[in-house]
């Protein structure tokens, strides 16, 4: 137990109930760190139960009591870390955590049931929580929100049985239960009454299944304001869609400016589209440095921040530019002074397919169990381009490219290039040699390439572990079950002992 990383035996703190009996012993300096961010944490709780609107959406809603587990959530994220890798995931992870209590404290606001703020509600769009809200650039005086951010997608992070209600309420609705558990815990938060009815509008896209086409269809019905169905294209690599791609950019800008009667503002935009620029800049810092043998910004942290970045902020918060500058600087500071992410960096490995909402701590796993160091998830490569911010028409161009790559259909449409091929390329960029490969079994976007991956592998000597999960469903495959494939694998085709033995086989099927 000491400053010294894999001093003390993590397996040991996963025995008993929900939280640890006491907190990691890291040194003194990065102990005391630690402890000083746990208060933080504490005191935005604190901050953010006290205002009454909050209080009451508390009782009224069955998916805030998630939000109990954020202290043991930090906890989850920065397992064994030191340094500056426990620094950027406080840093990081912390902006993400403020940002969606702002979130939820407007929403809150608004909420008809709850604040009642007539005026706020007038100015609130919706979007749907596939869709990103760079758009939201060109409205400052419009308030760009998801309610099913805080309710589905971030409940089930910091609780893993955190949206379990929601997709039984969906099942009994009679939709089958292989539907994927993201659109069947949405449309059972709708079915339950429990999505606060507000906004003026909504913007919903054409996720690329059919199980969210159905949820956002019913959803629709419940929330009774007038939708957009961002209809884009999927096979976002051909020339001959760009065209119709940007027309339906702008057919969702007419929409917005008709029912709020706001006007596009260029000028907001381009400066929008500069900040979220120069936060590309930034994370193509940090991919550099992962090209090194002293990777700093990389698995959970690079992955959640990343999609705070690129999904929510989308250029408009200059929080967001300024923490992802004190980020570089941690990075660099790691970088020069050769500091380690594991015990041993045995493999470098790259991600690939949907992660477990479940078990977003599983990279920071493989890293103290394994010496696996998670350099890069597919996800964190939704946004590496620049998108012009001088020309109108090219800009709306680049904005209907980025739209086209969102979340959930940059990899998994647009063909074998960007699906399989570009997974090698990314291997040969990094030096990594081994890729885990998220079986996602509610989702069916990927697997038509199942073969194709195994083929291509075994040509590349490139070690290839399927992990499977059920996104936000952990009883059809639980972390207990993630891990094991990975042992298996370590042990039986590497013959490899794990660096930290008591993390093998935890029990943490009790744990948040
Ligand atoms: S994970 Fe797959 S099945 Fe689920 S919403 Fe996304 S694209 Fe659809």
């Amino acid at each position: 137990m000491s400053k010294q990383l894999g001093s003390e035996p993590l397996g040991r703190f996963y025995y008993g109930k929900k939280t640890k009996k006491r907190r990691e012993w890291r040194g003194i300096r990065d102990t005391l760190y630690d402890y000083v961010q746990w208060l933080g944490t504490w005191k935005i709780l604190i901050c953010f139960m006290v205002k009454p609107n909050n209080l009451r959406g508390f009782f009224r809603y069955r998916w805030m009591m998630n939000y109990l587990a954020v202290p043991d959530f930090f906890d989850r994220h920065t397992e064994g870390m030191r340094g500056v890798q426990l620094r950027m995931a406080h840093v990081g992870l912390g902006l993400i955590v403020s940002d969606v209590c702002d979130m939820i404290s407007t929403i809150f606001k608004a909420d008809p049931a709850i604040g009642n703020d007539k005026k706020l509600n007038d100015k609130i769009v919706l979007f749907d929580e596939n869709m990103m809200s760079t758009l939201m650039g060109g409205f400052p005086n419009l308030r760009w929100l998801s309610v099913e951010v805080p309710a589905v997608y971030s409940s089930s992070m910091m609780n893993q049985e955190g949206v379990s209600y929601y997709i039984d309420r969906t099942h009994g609705y009679g939709v089958p239960t292989d539907v994927c558990p993201m659109p069947a815990a949405e449309l059972g938060v709708a079915l339950a009454d429990d999505f606060p009815l507000i906004g003026k509008c909504a913007v919903q896209c054409n996720t690329t299944c059919d199980g969210s086409l159905m949820g956002n269809g019913i959803e629709a019905t419940k929330f009774k304001i007038p939708t957009f169905q961002l209809a884009v294209p999927i096979r976002h690599r051909q020339e001959s869609v760009q065209e119709y791609a940007k027309e339906e950019i702008v057919n969702a800008i007419h929409f917005i400016e008709e029912q709020t009667g706001e006007t596009f503002d260029w000028t907001a935009y381009f400066e929008s589209m500069n900040r979220f620029n120069m936060e590309t800049e930034e994370l193509l810092e940090w991919l550099e440095i992962s090209k090194t043998d002293y990777p700093q910004m990389l698995g959970v942290s690079l992955a959640l921040y990343r999609y705070g970045v690129y999904q929510a902020a989308g250029g408009r918060n200059q929080t967001f530019l300024d923490t992802d500058k004190k980020l570089t600087a941690l990075a660099m500071k790691g970088y020069e002074e050769k500091q380690m992410v594991a015990v041993e960096h045995r493999h470098r490995c790259i991600t690939w397919g949907v992660q477990a909402a479940y078990y977003t701590a599983f990279p920071i796993w493989l890293q103290n169990c394994w010496g696996i160091v998670p350099l890069l998830d597919m996800l964190s490569l939704v946004s590496t381009e620049m998108v012009n911010t001088e020309d109108k028409e090219q800009s709306l161009y680049d904005l209907a490219y980025l739209y086209e790559n969102m979340i959930m259909r940059n990899r998994s449409n647009g063909g074998y290039e960007t699906g399989v091929e570009a997974l090698w390329r990314y291997c040969e960029m990094y030096r990594a040699d081994m890729v885990i490969m998220y079986v996602h079994i509610g989702c069916k976007a990927m697997a038509g390439y199942h073969g194709l991956f195994e083929q291509e592998a075994r040509k590349r000597g490139i070690h290839l572990i399927w992990v499977s999960h059920n996104l936000m469903c952990p009883q059809d495959g639980s972390r207990s079950d993630m891990r094991t494939e990975v042992n298996r694998y370590m042990r039986t085709v590497l013959r490899e002992e794990p660096l930290d033995k008591t993390l093998e086989d935890v029990a943490d099927e009790n744990a948040w």
